[in-house]
């Protein structure tokens, strides 16, 4: 997969820097490509989610696949809204969510593809890492020529784990890790751990999100520098400038 073409849009989160926007708990990521759009997760509200994609220009009828990383509310609670604007969605739900919710969402009109524990191609150069923990989530990941870029949820098998096994599905770097980091109830010493663990893997840009937590935000800015992008409702990762920031490093 090209990163010349491909974006990234936070639709939904619970910080932002953009007053147009609303922020609320939860996750969602919006991410063009050439062959087409998919959105990562839902955010916990429809309206909200669709409000801030309205406002930053974006049109939900242009989503082509959806990816749930795990069933919690914050992350699934736009996918109704979404599916009343865009019937047609093709949805990757992984083995952890409601059979009744695979069912009904096929009901509706959706074509469901459940994930297991198996890493799973799910599109070309694109990736789950299949789902594992507890709860059992899954991560996305794209192959680019750059490194893997990696979306992730809230993280609960830990974002380390998640990052080193999106790497070695693809036999290579990570060019990004964004999402929920879930370190905002783990202490400095935890988080500096998990920090060791990313630069090991090695994720070159990280851009900490939902509930990574406000100290381990500021710790991985201070290990990353300008290789820690910033998140929010709003942020857009253009990953052309992504790789340049990974190239031009921050030591
Ligand atoms: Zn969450
Ligand atoms: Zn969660």
């Amino acid at each position: 997969m090209r990163t010349d073409d491909m974006e990234m849009i936070i639709v939904f989160d619970n910080n932002t820097g953009d007053d147009r926007l609303l922020a609320m708990w939860g996750f969602s990521c919006l991410v063009k490509t050439a062959a087409g759009n998919w959105l990562f997760d839902s955010g916990s509200n429809g309206p909200v989610l669709l409000g801030n994609m309205n406002r930053l220009g974006l049109d939900p009828a242009t989503v082509k696949w959806f990816f749930l990383s795990h069933p919690h509310w914050d992350h699934l609670g736009g996918l109704g809204s979404l599916l009343e604007k865009n019937p047609a969605l093709e949805l990757f739900l992984p083995q952890s969510a409601s059979t009744h919710l695979v069912m009904d969402l096929r009901r509706l009109g959706a074509t469901v593809t459940v994930i297991g524990e198996r890493a799973t191609a799910i599109g070309p150069g694109v990736f789950s890492t299949g789902v594992s923990g507890e709860p059992a989530e899954q991560a996305l990941v794209f192959d680019t020529p750059a490194g893997g870029v990696m979306l992730v949820g809230c993280a609960h098998p830990g974002v380390h784990r998640l990052a080193r096994q999106a790497s070695s599905i693809l036999g290579k770097k990570l060019l990004l890790a964004c999402g929920g980091f879930h370190l905002f109830r783990e202490d400095e010493p935890g988080i500096a751990k998990v920090i060791d663990e990313l630069e090991r893997v090695p994720v070159a840009t990280v851009c900490p999100c939902h509930c990574s937590g406000e100290q381990a935000t500021a710790m991985l800015a201070a290990r990353y520098g300008k290789c820690c992008l910033p998140g929010g409702v709003g942020s857009q990762l253009v990953l052309a400038q992504v790789v340049q920031q990974a190239r031009d490093g921050y030591r």
